[in-house]
C-alpha cells in the first residue's frame, strides 16, 4: 500500500504550491464561475482565484472524462495540466484513453475518495443544510442518503491510477489533505512538493465498503430483468430523447449507428411492420437502441449515474447499465478503467466468451 502523507495544505494551498513551483501551468477542476453563476467543471490558468475552485462539490454537471478527452484527443497539452476527476471519471478516461480517445501525457491525475454526488435532475444545486449534512458523512466514512442511487452502490469509490489520491473519507473537505502518490509521476510531484515527512495512517472504511456492497446487491435485485416483459415494462415510459447516450462518457462514436443509414426507415418499411402487428409504437427501435447501447458499452460502462440524471421521464437508466454491464465485464472478467494496460474485451474477445454472454 502506498505511504500517505499529511500535506499540511488544504486543497486551495496545494493547487496554488502546483502552479507556485511549476508542476502545472492549468488546472481541470470544478469550478465557481465568476460573477457566482454556477458550478462548472473549468479549466483554468495561473492568475485565477483558485479559492473558488471546488473539486469536492458533490455535483457532476457532466462526466469530466468528456471535457478531458476533448482537450487531449487531436493532441496531448504543451504543458503539464493537473486534472481533478473522481473515480469513475478517472476510470472513464482510462477507457477513452485505450480507444484513443484521449491522452495521458502532460496530464497529472489528481483523484479522491469520493461520497457521491447529488442528482442534479432539476439543476438546483445542493442547500447549505445538505452541504453541512454531506460534509458529516464524510468526516463519519457514512453513506449521505440522498445522494444518486448508483453512489450509494459504489464500491470503487477509491481512485486507482490516479498520480495524486487525496484521502478525504475520515478526515472531511476542510482538513489539510492526505496525499498518495502511486506512479512515477507522482512521486516526481511528491519531491517537488517537498513531501518527505509527517507520514499517516489511512481511516477505516471497512464498514463503509461494506454498507456500499450491500447497497449494490439491493439495488441489482431491484433492477433485475428476467425476460422480454419486464424489459419493455422498465422503459416503457423511454422518449426516445437519447439523452442518456448524449452525457455517457462511454458513448463516444462521433456517428451514431442508431442515426445510420440502417435505421432511415420508408413508408413500405412501416407497412410491412405494421402488416404484422397492426400497430407499431414510434418512434421505432426505442429498446432495440438501449440494447444495442449496452452491448456497445456495457463493458465499459463505469456506473457513473450521469444517465439516470439527465433522463426526463425516471427510467433508471444508469442502475440498469451498471447491473447489465457487470453482467458482461464478469463473463470477460473485466474491471473497466482499472489498468490502462488491459485491453477492452471488445478487442479481444474469444468467441467461447460470447456464448457465455448468450447462456
Ligand atoms: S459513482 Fe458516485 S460514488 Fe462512485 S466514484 Fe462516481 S460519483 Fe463517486
Ligand atoms: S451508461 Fe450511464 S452509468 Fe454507464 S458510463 Fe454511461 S452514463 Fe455512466
Ligand atoms: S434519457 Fe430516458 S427517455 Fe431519453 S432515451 Fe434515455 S431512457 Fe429514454
Amino acid at each position: 500500500m502506498e505511504k500517505i502523507y499529511d500535506s499540511q495544505m488544504n486543497v486551495h494551498d496545494f493547487i496554488k504550491a502546483m502552479f507556485e513551483k511549476n508542476i502545472v501551468s492549468g488546472l481541470g477542476a470544478l469550478t465557481q464561475l465568476p460573477d457566482n453563476k454556477g458550478i462548472s467543471y473549468s479549466l483554468l490558468s495561473d492568475g485565477f482565484d483558485f479559492q473558488k475552485c471546488m473539486p469536492f462539490y458533490p455535483v457532476m454537471p457532466a462526466n469530466a472524462a468528456i471535457a478531458v478527452s476533448k482537450l487531449t484527443r487531436e493532441t496531448s497539452p504543451s504543458s503539464p495540466i493537473a486534472v481533478f476527476l473522481r473515480p469513475c471519471e478517472l476510470r472513464a478516461l482510462i477507457e477513452l484513453t485505450k480507444i484513443k480517445q484521449a491522452r495521458l501525457d502532460n496530464l497529472i491525475l489528481i483523484s479522491f475518495d469520493c461520497s457521491g454526488v447529488f442528482p442534479f435532475k432539476d439543476g438546483k444545486y445542493p442547500t447549505e443544510d445538505t452541504l453541512k449534512r454531506y460534509d458529516q458523512s464524510i468526516k463519519e466514512a457514512k453513506i449521505n442518503d440522498t445522494i444518486r442511487q448508483v453512489c450509494k452502490g459504489c464500491e470503487n469509490y477509491q481512485p486507482e491510477g490516479a498520480d495524486i489520491a487525496i484521502s478525504i473519507i475520515g478526515r472531511g473537505v476542510h482538513e489539510s489533505l492526505a496525499l498518495s502518490f502511486a506512479t512515477e509521476k507522482g512521486k516526481s510531484i511528491q519531491e517537488k512538493m517537498g513531501l518527505t515527512a509527517s507520514e499517516i495512517q489511512p481511516s477505516t472504511i471497512e464498514q463503509l465498503t461494506s454498507d456500499k456492497k450491500r447497497n449494490k446487491q439491493e439495488l441489482f435485485k431491484n433492477t433485475q430483468i428476467s425476460n422480454l416483459d419486464e424489459l419493455l415494462d422498465v422503459f416503457d415510459t423511454c422518449i426516445a430523447c437519447r439523452a442518456c447516450s448524449y452525457v455517457c462518457p462511454i458513448c463516444y462514436c462521433k456517428n451514431c449507428y442508431f442515426d445510420s443509414q440502417t435505421f432511415q426507415y420508408y413508408p413500405e418499411n412501416y407497412a410491412q411492420r405494421l402488416n404484422k402487428k397492426n400497430t407499431l409504437r414510434l418512434p421505432l427501435d426505442r429498446i432495440f437502441f438501449h440494447m444495442g447501447r449496452l452491448s456497445h458499452m456495457g463493458s465499459s460502462c463505469v456506473a457513473c449515474g450521469m444517465c439516470s440524471d439527465v433522463c426526463p421521464v425516471d427510467i433508471p437508466v444508469s442502475e440498469m447499465f451498471k447491473a447489465g454491464g457487470q453482467n458482461i465485464q464478469g463473463v470477460f472478467n473485466y474491471q473497466p478503467g482499472q489498468n490502462l494496460d488491459e485491453p477492452m474485451p471488445l478487442v479481444t474477445y474469444q468467441e467461447k466468451e460470447l456464448h457465455e454472454m448468450e447462456d
